[in-house]
């Protein structure tokens, strides 16, 4: 579907994931095609990508340059897959290249580290062992392939008709990029700006140390940009990044003034407040959530923690080798 005069949007299905599929868009050029994300390595994800390349005229062949905002599974496993069968050149983030080796080819010490991460902050030994096992599935989905370019943000490049900016905007993943075309008025937003649901943002060994102030900053980094659509990397393209932004900027100031509340009562750890609250996803309650969504669950209540922490407001102390966080000072 021509999305933009010379965009198209190609959807790529995302099996077993509420989020139903990646948007992936192509745009094309004198050379070739520019791909930006490409979704997960499975076959019915390439079949679909393969189909609807194919009703446009073209093949994986034509695809000169991918730009994967992110490497999550979802925008980057299929990306190599493309690579071992054409002349595709590769480009994301360097944040991002950083990751792929830990998550993606030996991945085991990371794993062990998640989970004394989660003991650590409070999530009981039966538990953490499923959760930290839960991203493990994923790596079927995943083609490693290493990037020809890395992106730092800021960089000006051509493509056909397109003259983009490549905006850093570190959150939901440490080295996720926006691609901004000032000229046309057009944001491919990547997993940094939805429509109607929020990214997860984790505080976790790879996040920085305040993954969630990064991700506010990057938020009013493209707010004002005059844009006229949003082209997100899931559910439907939009208009108003505005008001978008000011929305998602409400609903963590909303659940930052929550967790304050849940330690009026006492310090508390992070998992245990992650179980007094409410998640946007199927299941709603901590522990009726599948255990990827409970892992990034406790890590989104962290990612708060930490902030708060950094803001002066709250406080964490080790006992027994366990986080325990507070308010610094009555309310
Ligand atoms: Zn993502
Ligand atoms: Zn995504």
């Amino acid at each position: 579907m021509e999305v933009f005069p010379g965009v198209f949007q190609l959807k790529v299905p995302i099996p077993n994931n509420p989020l139903g599929h990646l948007n992936s868009y192509l745009i094309r050029g004198d050379k070739g095609c520019l791909l930006i994300d490409a979704g997960w390595n499975t076959e019915d994800a390439f079949q679909a990508l393969h189909g609807q390349l194919e009703s446009l005229g073209l093949g994986f062949r034509d695809i000169a340059v991918v730009i994967v905002t992110h490497v999550h599974p979802d925008h980057y496993g299929l990306a190599g897959r493309i690579k071992q069968i054409s002349p595709t050149r590769f480009a994301f983030h360097i944040w991002e290249k950083a990751l792929i080796e830990s998550r993606y080819v030996h991945f085991s010490e990371l794993q062990r580290k998640i989970g004394h991460f989660l003991r650590r902050h409070g999530v009981p030994v039966d538990i953490a062992d499923p959760l930290e096992k839960a991203s493990l599935p994923a790596l079927d989905f995943v083609t490693v392939a290493w990037p020809d370019e890395v992106l730092y943000g800021g960089e000006n490049f051509a493509f056909g008709e397109f003259e983009f900016e490549v905006l850093w905007t570190p959150g939901h993943s440490p080295g996720h990029v926006c691609l901004y075309e000032p000229t046309k008025k057009i944001l491919f937003s990547g997993d940094h700006v939805l429509p109607t649901i929020t990214p997860n943002v984790s505080y976790h060994l790879q996040s920085g140390s305040n993954p969630l102030g990064d991700f506010i900053n990057s938020l009013h980094q493209v707010q004002r940009l005059p844009v006229s659509l949003i082209l997100p990397a899931h559910e439907d393209i939009f208009t108003d990044l505005a008001a978008r932004v000011d929305e998602i900027i409400h609903h963590h100031e909303d659940r930052k003034q929550r967790i304050l509340e849940a330690l009026d009562r006492g310090p508390k750890t992070a998992y245990s407040i992650a179980k007094q609250l409410t998640w946007n996803v199927p299941g709603n309650k901590l522990l009726r959530l599948e255990a990827l969504q409970q892992r990034f669950a406790v890590m989104e209540t962290l990612s708060h923690l930490e902030l708060l922490r950094m803001e002066g407001q709250v406080e964490r102390a080790s006992h027994d080798g366990v986080w325990w966080y507070g308010l610094c000072s009555p309310r």
